[in-house]
């Protein structure tokens, strides 16, 4: 399995992508936290090793 998820690599963080409510609210802070770097969705198995689990 190899999932998507949204990452700065300016920061090396990363947030798994969730459609509930509580995902989309993550998203959001997550978006506005790091408006202005390079943010993108991206296969997990590119980041893995390198970025870690963005914590609010
Ligand atoms: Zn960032």
């Amino acid at each position: 399995m190899n999932p998507l998820v949204k990452a700065c690599h300016n920061c090396k963080v990363y947030i798994n992508l969730d459609a509930s409510y509580e995902g989309q609210k993550l998203e959001k802070a997550f978006d506005s936290k790091h408006r202005g770097h390079m943010v993108q969705v991206v296969q997990f198995a590119e980041i893995k090793d390198k970025y870690k689990l963005y914590e609010p």
